[in-house]
């Protein structure tokens, strides 16, 4: 049976830190489903349809990577996508309250779905979409961060 993992996440942009993820998620599962949140707790800078076209280009040529949004609970949509897996990025330290917190709360709501965390290249462990959006909207250079789509539309954005 195919092995499908879900990575979840608000993706607000995608950063190279979650393709990152999303690769070494590849080497381990048949199939993953990169899980575009809603997220009405957070006010994103991209709308979904946004967030969700760059992760449809970035992952063109990776057959084993669908994009979908996602919306209500999580262990709901991975029963109902047949998802063995959640996949979360651990950075450092302090996403480790947090992840943990989740990890358990999904597990008591859902206890058939484990949760993975996988750790980016040492170059991304600082890497995040808050820090991307600041240093792009000061005018930073964050080319080497985030994919070529990103960056374009990083570069379009109002400089504050
Ligand atoms: P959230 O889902 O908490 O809103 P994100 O959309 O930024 O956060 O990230 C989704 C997942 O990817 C989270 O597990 C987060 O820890 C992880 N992640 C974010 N940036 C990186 C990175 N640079 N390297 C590895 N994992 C990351």
């Amino acid at each position: 049976m195919p092995r499908h993992a879900l990575y979840p996440g608000t993706f607000d942009p995608v950063t190279n830190g979650h393709v990152d993820i999303v690769q070494r998620c590849a080497t381990l599962f048949d199939h993953i489903t990169v899980a575009v949140a809603v997220n009405p707790s957070k006010t994103p800078l991209f709308p979904l349809e946004v967030r969700l076209d760059m992760l449809t280009q970035v992952f063109a040529h990776t057959p084993k990577v669908t994009v979908a949004s996602l919306d209500g609970l999580l262990v709901d949509f991975a029963r109902k996508h047949k998802a063995h897996a959640l996949v979360r990025g651990l950075r450092a330290v302090s996403d480790f309250e947090y992840e943990l917190q989740m990890a358990l709360m999904n597990r008591r709501l859902d206890d058939s779905i484990e949760t993975l965390f996988l750790m980016p290249s040492q170059e991304y462990t600082y890497l995040s979409s808050s820090i991307v959006k600041g240093v792009a909207r000061a005018g930073g250079d964050v080319r080497s961060l985030v994919p070529d789509c990103v960056y374009e539309r990083l570069e379009a954005l109002p400089t504050s």
